[in-house]
């Protein structure tokens, strides 16, 4: 066989899947809405392109270090301290190609055969795929609707084992928008302290993107004893609509750094040298537009809520941050579509939504925790109303 066996155990990113098909059909005429990809729809701010120009006509155009520019790390650096009042050196800070580099690296660069990561499900869908490739063994963990499907620590301490090298955290989370609060933290930490072999990749992508009276926390801050054994990842794509310039950033302790940037040198050496300019002027340029997209965002969020939360067979949760909403459908399974086709999964949802009315969504499945469906609100506030209003109606057909 010329293909290598890990391959037979990864899929496609479902995510990007569903954005591609959508497209497809767009192309081919059809009238698509795609709630599929989470990436915001504002352009770059220009103060962020231009910092880019500028670093291309200045000739910034070679290798930088393999971890990232002193400039870029250093305002990395500056970032934790100030927002969340924690401590790195430049040897504890790593800038990759995306978030999902940063991941990727860290998993390849710590996982034997059989170690175990813990993955709470709903739970963002390359995660698994990811242990899979560094040959470790993902270990779900699917949360209760009841704990906003959030883990909790009994569920932790269930799927402990003496294998298990890493918990993924994910706060805002992708796909529930759900974010954990000091208390939840302080909780999952007691437990986390016990078990010394067992390191925390806190997923802090959606950081910024929170809503209402919450607060965002990062494990680190509620458990500073931790610190060493927690991998922060964390970048520009969401917060600064950056996605295609592809900078992720990871802070944790130097020795597991180095070897991360051991494995990148011999991959893919460092992030793209002008995009990593264009993130330095993310981060220390102005910051007020931020609040003006969050309104933006909160006002989609509460229009899309009422209307898909109104559908009778839906139910949503309230999401605290990120811009997704994981209504569960359960009540739809079972039901058959106009056309005769009967509904037994979430994947069956997502299916008639995009062949009835033309509305994208992701399918629960995607995620390890069925039946929902995940709609991003990064999208035009029109189109996505629009979109909302066909769900609404394809579901009030099911009988
Ligand atoms: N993280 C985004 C999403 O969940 C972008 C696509 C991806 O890389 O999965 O839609």
């Amino acid at each position: 066989m010329f293909l290598s066996q890990r391959m037979s155990r990864i899929k496609p990113s479902p995510t990007l899947a569903v954005t591609a098909r959508a497209a497809e059909l767009k192309a081919l005429g059809q009238d698509i809405i795609s709630l599929g990809a989470g990436e915001p729809d504002f352009d770059t701010p220009e103060h962020i392109k231009t910092a880019a120009v500028k670093a291309l006509s200045e000739g910034k155009t070679k290798y930088t270090a393999v971890e990232g520019t002193t400039a870029l790390r250093k305002a990395i650096i500056e970032k934790f301290k100030k927002e969340d009042g924690l401590d790195y050196d430049l040897n504890q800070v790593i800038v990759c190609a995306g978030v999902k580099q940063v991941i990727f690296n860290a998993l390849l660069a710590s996982l034997n055969p059989g170690d175990e990561v813990i993955i709470p499900a709903p739970y963002w869908v390359s995660y698994p795929d990811m242990v899979e490739i560094a040959e470790g063994v993902p270990v779900i963990v699917r949360c209760a609707p009841e704990a906003d499907l959030k883990l909790t620590p009994e569920l932790l301490i269930e799927s402990i084992t003496p294998k298990s090298k890493w918990l993924v955290l994910n706060s805002p989370n992708n796909p529930s928008g759900m974010a954990y609060s000091h208390k939840e933290l302080e909780a999952l930490a007691k437990v986390i302290s016990d078990v010394p072999h067992l390191n925390v990749i806190s997923d802090d992508i959606y950081e910024r993107l929170i809503f209402d009276k919450y607060k965002f926390v990062t494990l680190a801050q509620v458990a500073p004893e931790l610190k060493d054994r927690i991998l922060i990842v964390n970048g520009v794509s969401k917060t600064y609509a950056m996605t295609g310039w592809r900078i992720g950033y990871g802070a944790g302790a130097a020795e597991l750094i180095e070897v991360m940037a051991t494995l990148q040198s011999q991959s893919t050496s460092n992030a793209c040298s002008i995009s990593q300019e264009a993130a330095l002027a993310a981060l220390t340029g102005p910051q007020d537009f931020i609040k003006d997209w969050i309104k933006i965002y909160t006002e989609r969020r509460d229009a899309a809520f009422d209307i898909l939360n109104k559908t009778p067979g839906l139910h949503c949760f309230q999401p605290h941050g990120a811009f997704y909403l994981y209504p569960s459908c359960v009540e739809l399974m079972g039901k058959k579509a106009p056309s005769g086709a009967l509904i037994s999964n979430d994947t069956d949802v997502a299916t008639y939504l995009l062949e009835s009315v033309g509305v994208a969504v992701v399918p629960g499945a995607a995620f390890g925790l069925s039946p929902y469906f995940r709609i991003s609100y990064a999208t035009d506030t029109k189109l996505l109303l629009e979109a909302c209003r066909r769900i609404s109606q394809a579901i009030s057909l099911l009988r």
